[in-house]
């Protein structure tokens, strides 16, 4: 059956993929953004299918539609990005989580949180799961986001305990592909971009730092088979690739496969930058058939290509 779907932020990077897959799988789609981080390139190709609608709104004010499921995506997600205008980047977790859930509770939708690994700061154990409550510097300079972040769970949490609203949070872990702005200023487009460039590649500290890369298809899949979960599942879930690197084999990685004469230098680790992280999706697992099928190499080749093309 055709479903009325609100996608917030979706003309970013995670967001336009999202709308594209609902789409494709015959749902009606409304795109809410406010073109912050993202870009009307990035949906372009949909603005043809009359079942897809894109709107101009920022979240931190109230917006009325009739859906039948929201996707809470509306947030700058680069910390170059989310640090430019702090005060508004936790406005928007904030507000625009409460503007979202009071949506949801009017015209009883169900409604997703893109929460993220982020709310485990520099976490102390490892692989994250779950259960974990994280290490966050409550007035650092990722605050704005971490505790954002944090704050609308426990929104999305009350909404649930409180207002019987049905939803879902899932903890994003780091996801790379094509479509992410060519100056986000996250790792995997600063690696490609300078290296198509040839220019220095840019690694922070000394490149023993871990993330665990995502490729978006794989993580839009899952999403939308959380979304279609059993009411009774509202997580927190942590979704995202378990296959950890260092920064270091990353940028080496870039490098041999666009055949860059790039070289590596190092600049200084932002402050409150985590050390490692790693996600545990066992208990993903227990409510989705899911795992990443997309290896890194192929990620990046996909991405490469991109890049390589705008
Ligand atoms: P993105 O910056 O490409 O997309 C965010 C979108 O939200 C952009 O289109 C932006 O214009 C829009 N937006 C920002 N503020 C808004 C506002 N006030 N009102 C309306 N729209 C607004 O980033 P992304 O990587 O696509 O991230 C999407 C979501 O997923 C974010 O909520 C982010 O926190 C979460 N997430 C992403 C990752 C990742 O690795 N990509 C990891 C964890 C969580
Ligand atoms: N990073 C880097 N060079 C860059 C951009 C990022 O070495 O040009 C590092 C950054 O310090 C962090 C890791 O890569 O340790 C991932 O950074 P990103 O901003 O992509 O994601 P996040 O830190 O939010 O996981």
């Amino acid at each position: 059956m055709k479903k009325k779907i609100l996608v917030t932020g979706g003309a970013g990077f995670l967001g336009s993929h999202l709308c594209e897959k609902l789409l494709n799988e015959g749902n009606e789609v409304f795109c809410l953004d406010n073109f912050f981080t993202g870009q009307k390139r990035n949906v372009i190709h949909l603005l043809s299918n009359p079942y897809f609608e894109l709107i101009r709104h920022d979240i931190t004010m109230p917006f009325f539609i009739e859906a039948d499921e929201i996707y809470n995506l509306g947030c700058p997600a680069s910390p170059v990005h989310y640090q430019y205008n702090a005060i508004k980047t936790i406005k928007t977790s904030v507000m625009g989580s409460v503007h979202m859930l009071g949506l949801a509770k009017r015209i009883k939708a169900k409604i997703l949180q893109a929460s993220t690994s982020e709310v485990y700061g520099d976490p102390e154990i490892h692989p994250q799961t779950e259960e974990y409550w994280g290490n966050v510097n409550p007035i650092g300079p990722r605050s704005c986001y971490d505790e954002g972040k944090r704050c609308a769970e426990s929104l999305f949490m009350n909404y649930h305990t409180q207002n019987q609203v049905k939803i879902k949070i899932a903890r994003i872990f780091n996801t790379y592909g094509p479509r992410m702005h060519p100056n986000d200023g996250r790792v995997v487009s600063n690696f490609i971009v300078q290296a198509l460039k040839n220019e220095d590649i840019t690694i922070y500290g000394d490149g023993s730092q871990t993330r665990s890369f995502c490729f978006v298809d794989d993580l839009i899949d899952g999403l939308i088979d959380i979304m279609n979960t059993a009411d009774d599942i509202i997580g927190p879930l942590n979704i995202g690739n378990p296959h950890e690197f260092s920064i270091r084999y990353l940028a080496e990685k870039v490098i041999q496969l666009t055949g860059s004469q790039s070289k590596i230098i190092y600049r200084p680790l932002p402050q409150d930058d985590p050390m490692q992280r790693k996600p545990d999706i066992s208990k993903l697992n227990q409510v989705i058939d899911w795992a990443p099928t997309t290896q890194l190499e192929e990620g990046l080749r996909k991405t490469i290509e991109y890049f390589k093309n705008i």
